[in-house]
């Protein structure tokens, strides 16, 4: 299969998926299984449905002729402002508040507001995409005016896509479509916080728009697939960590999984999942002869960090027995008694033998 792996997802290894792109379509799969999902078909992740066809699908090139693309003279960065001087100033803005996405322009000639537009989002929707669609009704609705426009926007990434050549959006090539074919529109960049009253209006439209606008059903971006799916891989992750039966004693330490990295070192791993230089680990695989350190006290972790006399100067303070959950959780997330614990278990690893020397019938109860 000619399938072009676009991104990965950092995920625990046994459960990866990944985003594969297969002749123009986004496509979730499972490396376990890379025959869950077909070209044009929909797929189901953790009961969840994705149809393809309600996410961004790269659109085929543009059917310009680059000699003819001349949007570079008509779409300014900077340097001009509204002058009021051409007959219709159009000022456009999108908006994304707690979730909300929402677009607006307002038209304006000689000073009186003679049309405004406003559109509502889906929360999955991005502000470049409100912004983008603003800019395509703004230029649409301008072309019909009969005259002479100017549109305005604040957002400098949208005007850049809309004089790019090879853009892939499908919104961004209509709209320029549009702009080619009529040479009476022009568009700026204005930066949203000089004052100007039409941008002031379109931004109070963009507002409002996220929750009256008419609804605009755009496709949801990829980073929004990409969310969707870590989502919900992380929490099948964290059912699977709740309900595991192994490595109980990590779990009490780091209960909520996460997929940004704990920066523990080898050392602290073996700390903390008692897999190390420890008798009460080592008798397992028959490298001891018992449980029990040389001092004559079950030879685990805890005890060489806080009772063991053979490792004194590396000692922690002991808890008590309710504390001891936060006693590892507090050890181990503070950078000085990591690297005490480095030290610790260094020491352990080149000194098994002093460990093992004293080892006699235990004199003590285990702790
Ligand atoms: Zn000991």
């Amino acid at each position: 299969m000619n399938w072009l792996k676009v991104s990965f997802i950092s995920l625990p290894p046994w459960d990866r998926k990944e985003l594969l792109f297969f002749e123009g379509f986004w496509c979730v799969s499972d490396v376990r299984d890379t025959g869950c999902c077909i070209k044009n078909r929909n797929c189901d992740y953790e009961g969840i449905h994705f149809d393809h066809e309600s996410y961004e699908q790269p659109s085929s090139p543009s059917t310009i002729h680059p000699a003819l693309f001349s949007l570079e003279d008509i779409i300014s960065h900077g340097g001009q402002v509204p002058s009021n001087r051409t007959p219709i100033e159009v000022y456009t803005d999108g908006s994304k508040i707690n979730d909300q996405t929402g677009s607006s322009f307002c038209a304006i000639a000689n000073e009186v507001i003679t049309n405004a537009w406003k559109a509502k989002l889906s929360p999955a929707n991005t502000v470049f995409q409100a912004e983008m669609l603003v800019l395509k009704a703004a230029i649409e609705w301008a072309n019909t005016a009969n005259g002479d426009a100017n549109i305005w926007s604040d957002s400098e990434c949208s005007l850049q896509a809309l004089k790019s050549f090879n853009v892939k959006n499908k919104i961004t090539q209509e709209a320029q479509m549009t702009l080619l074919e009529n040479a009476r529109i022009s568009l700026g960049w204005v930066t949203a916080h000089i004052g100007i009253k039409g941008i002031e209006i379109a931004d109070t439209l963009a507002k409002e728009a996220t929750t009256d606008g008419i609804p605009a059903s755009l496709t949801f971006p990829k980073s929004f697939l990409k969310k969707q799916l870590l989502q919900l891989s992380l929490s099948r992750w964290q059912s699977e960590w709740d309900n595991g039966e192994t490595s109980r004693s990590v779990y009490s330490i780091i209960p909520k999984i996460s997929n940004k990295q704990l920066h523990w070192s080898r050392e602290c791993i073996q700390f903390a999942t008692g897999h190390g230089p420890f008798p009460s680990y080592l008798k397992r695989f028959g490298l001891h002869s018992t449980d029990y350190c040389g001092c004559g006290e079950i030879g685990n972790p805890l005890h060489y960090a806080t009772r063991c006399p053979l490792t004194l100067s590396y000692h922690h303070k002991e808890p008590s027995p309710q504390f001891k959950v936060h006693w590892w959780k507090s050890t181990l997330s503070r950078k000085l008694s990591r690297r005490n614990i480095d030290n610790l278990i260094t020491f352990l690893a080149t000194n098994e033998d002093l460990i093992k020397s004293q080892n006699t019938t235990p004199s003590h109860t285990p702790a």
